[in-house]
């Protein structure tokens, strides 16, 4: 990546281009013309469609395995995703590989939200911050022949897509109910608004992650970086709102973890395991986000020190910590079920108060004899 700002020409008239004609060619056709209940349908479906091409598949599937799908599933969502036009599987898993790894670092992040909304939202495709050729981290993807067919294929399926599937679905529109003004103009209405106008929402939808679901919203999972949970982004994006959850269990495969969370990329992966489409959902542990001070319980900081005890041959200890942290494990649930009575019950809430500190206490033990193990290799510190 380079400061020097290079525009790509291509990526910003395109962009621009289609945005001011969305916004003008759109409404003077409605007015003068009018669409159809058919073609705002049509409209519809390939919202969703292009849509979830990006969060189920580009997102959940292929940036963060999140899940396993057969072909079929694979194939669907590839070219919807080329229709989305946000480059190909392989490119925008690198980029947003990346932007996970190095979040809000100016340099590194490819769409850092630290260099403004205006930046993370669009500017960074105008500047065409990834000029460089290094693909390291999405050679699982090179060796998945979808992708690379996709990659291959992008620009054909993207005008396919965008153009020709368009003012198809209008012809044939047209055969069984006639516009009153001529095929011409059911194949252009429908253009219009399956095409044009769906284009440029899809994208700003989508960008609208990186920029405003960046700035806008609660933490209610880590302060670590600015992604926020945001209800009203997860509205137009398939629940791709809840963003802090979304950077804190990357893994998961939903973003809206609650039963209740407008999610329907997590709904369309669940639905698809139960027709054994998709397979190995991944999720995190309840007990790991049934609470909602990640930081303040120190759950990541407890295993991060589990993951570094790997590399010291010390059975017994070892032994003594995972025990411990398993009884840590324990009085979390405990200490979480009781919550959720404390509201109605004042014992509860006692009982509440006793497990937190009993829990808090394990806690410290347990980062003690961890740190004592790495300050001084040959002390065994007590433990429990
Ligand atoms: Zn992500
Ligand atoms: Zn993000």
């Amino acid at each position: 990546m380079t400061e020097d700002k290079k525009y790509n020409w291509l990526n910003t008239i395109s962009l621009s281009l289609t945005f001011i004609l969305a916004c003008t060619l759109v409404p003077w056709y409605g007015i003068k013309y009018g669409f159809t209940g058919f073609e705002w349908a049509v409209f519809g479906f390939f919202m969703v469609f292009t849509g979830t091409g990006i969060t189920v598949g580009y997102h959940r599937l292929w940036s963060h395995k999140t899940y396993e799908a057969n072909a079929v599933f694979q194939s669907w969502f590839a070219f919807w995703g080329a229709v989305a036009a946000q480059n190909s599987i392989i490119s925008w898993s690198r980029d947003h590989r990346d932007h996970h790894k190095y979040v809000d670092n100016n340099e590194k992040d490819p769409y850092s939200a630290k260099k403004g909304f205006w930046f993370s939202h669009i500017l960074w495709i105008f500047q065409d911050t990834r000029t460089d050729k290094d693909y390291g981290n999405v050679k699982d993807l090179q060796a998945n022949k979808i992708c690379t067919f996709q990659e291959k294929y992008y620009m054909p399926m993207l005008i396919f897509g965008n153009f020709v599937l368009p003012a198809l679905i209008g012809y044939i529109g047209h055969t069984i109910n006639p516009h009153a003004n001529g095929l011409a103009h059911s194949m252009i209405a429908m253009f219009l608004v399956a095409g044009l106008l769906r284009f440029v929402l899809n994208h700003h939808f989508t960008f609208f992650i990186n920029s405003l679901a960046h700035i806008w919203g609660a933490q209610p999972y880590a302060k670590k970086d600015t992604s926020r949970d945001n209800f009203f982004l997860a509205l137009v994006t398939y629940g791709e709102g809840y963003h802090n959850f979304h950077h804190t269990f990357q893994s998961d495969y939903r973003n809206g973890v609650r039963a209740w969370q407008f999610d329907p990329s997590k709904w369309i992966i669940w639905t698809a395991s139960k027709l054994g489409m998709t397979w190995k959902l991944k999720r995190m542990q309840k007990w790991q986000i049934n609470h909602k001070k990640q930081e303040f319980w120190g759950v990541q900081s407890l295993e991060g020190a589990l993951e570094q005890l790997k590399t010291k041959d010390m059975p017994e200890l070892k032994a003594k910590l995972e025990k411990t942290y398993e009884e840590w494990k324990t009085a979390l649930e405990a200490w979480s079920a009781a919550r959720r009575k404390s509201k109605t019950c004042q014992d509860a809430k006692m009982q509440v108060k006793d497990l937190q500190n009993a829990l808090l206490t394990k806690r410290d033990e347990f980062c003690e004899a961890v740190n004592s193990i790495f300050a001084n290799p040959h002390s065994a510190p007590a433990l429990g």
